[in-house]
């Protein structure tokens, strides 16, 4: 979805950053591209550039915890079991209003198996976004791994439900709705 909201953006003549971790997409057409590898180096990249956005779109699938230990080479095998020790990630759109100060439209994303609408609802307060959009990832076929998604717009005062489609559209009626909040602000 990052990729074709960048796309979308950049075709209705935003100029957009577009930072991401690794990945085989090509990079849009006239979009500023940050490549990052790890969770905290996007946090970095976000406190760096946040502050020039209007909107800013956070649809990134961070991992939320990664390994304490980093092993620079082979891991040889020794016991049956192993124990992998994580840590969190930092809450990058968690961070937006409450440490990085950005007072611009946010918009967050949420991947859910279950109590799709309610989930999206207490991350919408949890990190203070204008709007969440919301898939159900249990959907086989959908969401991830796939040019189509379905998805909510869940707002702090409405839901808006949109039919399964393509994500080029649904990129096009996701910036509709950051126009709107845009604009209402004034
Ligand atoms: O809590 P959850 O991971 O479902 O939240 C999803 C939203 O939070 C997405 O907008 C995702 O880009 C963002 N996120 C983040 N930093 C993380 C994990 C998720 O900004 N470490």
């Amino acid at each position: 979805m990052c990729f074709a909201l960048a796309t979308a953006g950049a075709r209705l003549g935003h100029r957009v950053l577009l930072i991401s971790g690794p990945t085989n997409l090509d990079v849009p057409v006239d979009v500023d591209f940050l490549p990052v590898e790890t969770a905290r180096e996007m946090f970095e990249a976000v406190n760096l550039h946040l502050g020039k956005a209007d909107a800013a779109i956070f649809s990134a699938a961070v991992a939320d915890y990664r390994p304490v230990l980093f092993a620079e080479d082979k891991i040889k095998k020794t016991a049956e079991s192993m124990t992998l020790e994580l840590v969190r990630n930092p809450d990058i759109l968690g961070s937006a209003r409450s440490k990085f100060g950005f007072t611009g439209v946010l918009v967050g994303f949420a991947a859910e198996t279950e109590n799709l609408e309610q989930n999206a609802r207490d991350k919408l307060r949890r990190k203070d976004c204008d709007l969440v959009v919301a898939n159900d990832v249990s959907q086989e076929g959908l969401g991830f791994d796939s040019d189509h998604n379905q998805v909510i717009l869940v707002y702090p005062d409405r839901v808006e439900p949109l039919p399964l489609d393509t994500k080029e559209h649904l990129a096009h009626l996701i910036l509709d709705s950051v126009q709107e909040l845009l604009s209402a602000r004034g």
